[in-house]
């Protein structure tokens, strides 16, 4: 195997995502099975993920605060569902300070519970909601079949809990994180996803109602990116998270909870990558220009590096890194900094000097075609708006490639057969049983029902009878 070339995405999706995630140093694989250890690269797209989300949870008057990641057992056997859906997964420790605990303790998977409990304790009336806390932390399921990133034993993720007052306002809540995830995705990843609802089946374990956001990957298979969870009173019966209404009536709150994790790092090697390697949006790409001074002798050093330093200058405001490696020709440079997916590169020989300019390529539009030269004097205001287009093109074309994948096939066998390459948009009856025998018959899921459909009646691609909504089913990592 030639060591510098990636497998191609069409011959082996799956290889060429894990070679990638290693080459270009995102992550890699722990000593425990299905852990992964995320490397500085891998983190800087994570912080740019946190501080834009960060920013909106603020801007909608949330605040943040840190929850212990140990939780009493008993705690989930307090919401009969959750227990269910969650009890395979939990990580126990029985153990501690060398003592068998008198309670086993649970590292936690979700926080629903202790902070359920907490928020008991907090809330006595009316005047204290809602309650809008985040937290950002690490949480661990034990999950069979590990992918770095998409899916593994520990990971990093952002949960929002909120207790209200009135049912109305939970759901409103619920919605507006899920156009925050929303407006997140497409507007700082360049990630055109699909906002809808999760059918009952493939709801969060103790909630009324879930919400997600879906996004298309490269292999036209759909990833959950981000969920919104409307709990109704379930967690607040379960905990007893209970206020005096104006009229000094005890109620039930109504809470919320919604998440997005170390996923969507995922989500966005596989929505923008190509044969050449990753392609980073240029609002979350932890380099978003990178210079590349060349030059062959002492004399043609120091007029590139004036350059250099000035152009560097110029572009303050942004992430720029210049390459001056000395060990390494400017093509293998262009190679590496094309794997790691920097969206703009800036090259500057003596030739680009002589006429006060620069050389620049993008990295979403391959060869000539991406190749501009551009005056140094102009570049403060070129090279931002240059940015913002690429982020219009990573987002136009993933949106194109989601459409040309997207069918409403006539019936089931069309169904049968298009699913394998791409999202299926088809009325469905809102019978669980179609459901699940189109997930036994295909191995499709439901993804999500979009919201606010304006569509007249149909029917059910599965049993035929009367439908009054579509949905997307996909094959899902
Ligand atoms: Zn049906």
């Amino acid at each position: 195997m030639n060591k510098n070339k990636l497998p191609k995405q069409e011959e082996n999706f799956s290889d060429w995502y894990n070679q990638v995630i290693q080459r270009a140093e995102l992550a890699d694989y722990a000593p425990v099975r299905g852990c992964m250890v995320v490397r500085p690269y891998g983190w800087a797209i994570w912080e740019n993920i946190q501080s834009a989300l960060d920013k909106r949870f603020k801007d909608t008057g949330h605040v943040n605060a840190a929850f212990p990641l140990l939780i009493p057992m008993s705690f989930f056997e307090k919401e009969k569902e959750h227990v269910e859906g969650f009890s395979p997964e939990l990580a126990v420790v029985t153990i501690g300070g060398g003592e068998k605990l008198e309670e086993p303790l649970v590292v936690r998977p979700t926080s629903e519970t202790i902070i359920g409990h907490m928020y008991a304790k907090w809330i006595k009336s009316y005047r204290d909601l809602p309650v809008l806390i985040n937290q950002w932390a690490n949480v661990v399921r034990w999950e069979m079949r590990t992918r770095l990133f998409l899916r593994t034993l520990e990971f990093y993720w952002q949960e929002g809990h909120t207790a209200h007052a009135t049912a109305e306002e939970a759901e409103i809540e619920t919605r507006q994180m899920l156009d925050v995830y929303t407006d997140f995705a497409v507007n700082v990843a360049a990630v055109p996803v699909v906002p809808g609802m999760k059918s009952d089946s493939e709801k969060f374990a103790g909630a009324v109602r879930s919400f997600t956001i879906e996004a298309m990957m490269k292999d036209t298979k759909a990833l959950q990116s981000g969920t919104s969870h409307n709990l109704g009173q379930n967690f607040a019966k379960a905990f007893d998270i209970q206020y005096l209404d104006p009229n000094n009536q005890l109620q039930y709150c109504w809470t919320t909870s919604w998440g997005l994790s170390t996923r969507f790092v995922g989500a966005v090697i596989m929505t923008h990558g190509d044969d050449q390697g990753l392609i980073l949006p240029p609002r979350l790409a932890p380099i978003q220009v990178v210079i590349i001074p060349i030059f062959r002798s002492e004399n043609e050093k120091e007029s590139v590096m004036k350059a250099t330093n000035e152009v560097e200058k110029k572009l303050s405001g942004l992430r720029v890194k210049v390459d001056d490696r000395t060990e390494m020709t400017p093509g293998f440079k262009f190679n590496d900094w094309e794997l790691r997916g920097v969206p703009l590169r800036i090259e500057i020989g003596p030739k680009d000097v002589e006429k006060n300019a620069v050389m620049t390529a993008r990295r979403d539009i391959p060869g000539r075609e991406g190749k501009s030269s551009l005056p140094i004097d102009s570049l403060n205001h070129q090279i931002p708006t240059i940015l913002d287009d690429i982020h219009d093109n990573l987002l136009a074309k993933a949106s194109k490639f989601r459409d040309d994948h997207t069918y409403d096939p006539q019936n089931y066998d069309e169904f049968h057969s298009l699913v394998n390459s791409g999202w299926v948009y088809s009325y469905w009856c809102g019978d669980k049983a179609c459901e699940a025998k189109i997930k036994e018959d295909t191995k499709a899921t439901l993804r999500c029902i979009p919201l606010d459909q304006n569509i007249p009646d149909g029917k059910c691609i599965y049993c035929g009878k009367d439908a009054k909504q579509k949905a997307y089913f996909s094959i899902a990592y």
